[in-house]
This record gives C-alpha cells, sequence and structure tokens, in this order.
C-alpha cells in the first residue's frame, strides 16, 4: 500500500530547520551590507517568534534575550548558530558539535573529501 507523508514531529522538524540554518548562514555574505545585518537580526527574531515548536520557540526567545546574534560575516553568523545549536544539544543531552567545523559539515563538505 502506498506510504503516506505525515506531518513532522518536533524531531524531524528540528532536523530540518537546523539544516536550512545553518546553511543559510554559511552562504551568507562575506561583508554584509549595514541593512542585511539588520534585516538578518530581524529575520532571527521573527523565527523566534513563528517556530512551529512553542517550547523549542519560548527557550529561544529567552536566549535571544542576552545572546546578540552575531551579522557580522558569515564565519562569524555560522559560529553564532552553532553555539545556538550546541546549547540546545546540551540541554537535550546530545553532543556538542566542534564548531571550527562548521563550514564543512554545512557548505564546504568534509576535508577528506568523502562529499565529493
Ligand atoms: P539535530 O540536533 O537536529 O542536528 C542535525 C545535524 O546537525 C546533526 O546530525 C549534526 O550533523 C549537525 N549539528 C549538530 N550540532 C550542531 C551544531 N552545534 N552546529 C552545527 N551543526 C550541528 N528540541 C527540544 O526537544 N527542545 C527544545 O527546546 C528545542 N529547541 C530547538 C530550537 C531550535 C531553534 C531548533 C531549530 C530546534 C530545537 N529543538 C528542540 C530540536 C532539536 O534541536 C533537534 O533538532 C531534534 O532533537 C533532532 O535532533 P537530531 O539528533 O536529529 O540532530
Amino acid at each position: 500500500r502506498e506510504r503516506k507523508e505525515c506531518p513532522l514531529d518536533s524531531e524531524l522538524l528540528g532536523r530540518n530547520t537546523w539544516a536550512f540554518l545553518h546553511t543559510m548562514a554559511a552562504y551568507y555574505p562575506e561583508q554584509p551590507s549595514a541593512e542585511q545585518q539588520s534585516n538578518m537580526t530581524q529575520f532571527i527574531s521573527l523565527f523566534s517568534q513563528f517556530y512551529p515548536c512553542h517550547k523549542c520557540a519560548s527557550h529561544l526567545r529567552e536566549d535571544l534575550k542576552t545572546n546578540i546574534p552575531d551579522v557580522r560575516s558569515n564565519t562569524k553568523l555560522s559560529q553564532w548558530f552553532c553555539e545556538l545549536h550546541n546549547s540546545v544539544n546540551v540541554r537535550l543531552g546530545k553532543v556538542e558539535f566542534d564548531c571550527s567545523k562548521v563550514l564543512e559539515r554545512w557548505r564546504d563538505g568534509w576535508e577528506d573529501k568523502s562529499c565529493d
């Protein structure tokens, strides 16, 4: 029988959303204009209002009160999202990711060329 696709649970939503957020950060400009920086800051704030896992969104809004997004470059934004994701990983008892490898994971592929 045909296998139907189902609505996302919070795990699948999370996995897909992190893929988008880290990829977006990796492809953000190296030298963003003042307007791009302001728009990215706003995007993250708006995202935290509408992310459709309400418990997650509420944690994120709390975090954003003290942890200001670093929107100065793709590298800095990628580090910022990596650290944000690690704080969620810690909260959920998952292993932390090595943030020096974030662009390999989400843009360039691993140094051993296993993604080529
Ligand atoms: P995920 O954590 O989804 O990670 C996917 C892949 O990203 C990993 O396989 C790894 O290759 C890579 N990765 C892992 N860590 C990092 C990192 N630090 N930087 C870059 N790449 C990394 N769930 C809850 O139960 N409670 C919450 O409060 C909660 N808050 C969330 C807030 C946000 C903004 C988002 C996007 C998701 C949140 N989630 C939350 C979902 C949760 O983070 C996971 O996405 C979900 O549990 C599935 O986990 P996973 O093990 O498949 O890997």
